[in-house]
């Protein structure tokens, strides 16, 4: 089984993806955490990924491919995965696609969360006092819905367009609540 959440920057979809995670027996791969913790190493990888992130800019389609590629092949990572963050552009999304054909995967069902962009940015300058994020500034805040408005927002108009399962859930509300929407839509959807 294979899922993505998806939605913009502040959508929730860690916070999700936690819970999803542990109802559903899927485990959670985000690249946003595991570049994160490539910047923490201060290995090369990190090095570039904290200059672009910090700036709200998305890194390169050929080295995220190939991070998402060496953890799905590894055999030891299970087959059940909730994917976070990634794919964030067409070129991603036709890359896992055919990653998965070649296993004979696919892409099962795609949790869309859909949130104003008013109540996102508020919700980022929020995280940005409690947690101190590098890119929870006001402008790369700015640049990181670009990037989602001109790139990502098409991520989901091609699962839209192809037998994959879209579920569609309003990420406004408290997080039992919307927790409760994703888990009726997984349900409803068998
Ligand atoms: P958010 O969804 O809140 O923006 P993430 O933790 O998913 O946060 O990602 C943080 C940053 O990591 C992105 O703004 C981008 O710079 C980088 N990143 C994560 N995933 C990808 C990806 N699939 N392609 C390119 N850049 C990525």
């Amino acid at each position: 089984m294979i899922g993505l959440i998806f939605g913009p920057p502040g959508s929730g979809k860690g916070t999700q993806a936690a819970r999803v995670e542990a109802e559903f027996k899927l485990s959670h791969l985000s690249t946003g955490d595991i570049l994160r913790a490539e910047v923490a190493r201060g290995s090369e990888i990190g090095k570039e990924a904290e200059r672009i992130m910090s700036a709200g800019d998305l890194m390169p389609d050929d080295l995220i491919i190939r991070i998402v590629q060496g953890i799905l092949r590894d055999p030891d990572v299970s087959s059940e995965v909730l994917l976070d963050g990634f794919p964030r552009t067409s070129e991603q999304a036709k890359a896992l696609d055919e990653m998965l054909a070649q296993e004979g995967h696919k892409v099962d069902f795609v949790i869309a969360f859909n949130v104003p962009e008013d109540v996102l940015v508020e919700r980022l300058l929020h995280r940005a006092e409690v947690e101190g994020r590098a890119d929870d500034t006001r402008e790369a805040i700015t640049e990181r819905m670009h990037e989602y408005r001109a790139l990502t927002a098409a991520v989901l108009d091609h699962y839209r367009n192809s037998s994959v399962r879209v579920i569609e859930v309003d990420g406004v509300g408290e997080i039992d609540e919307v927790f409760e929407r994703i888990r009726e839509g997984l349900q409803a959807a068998g």
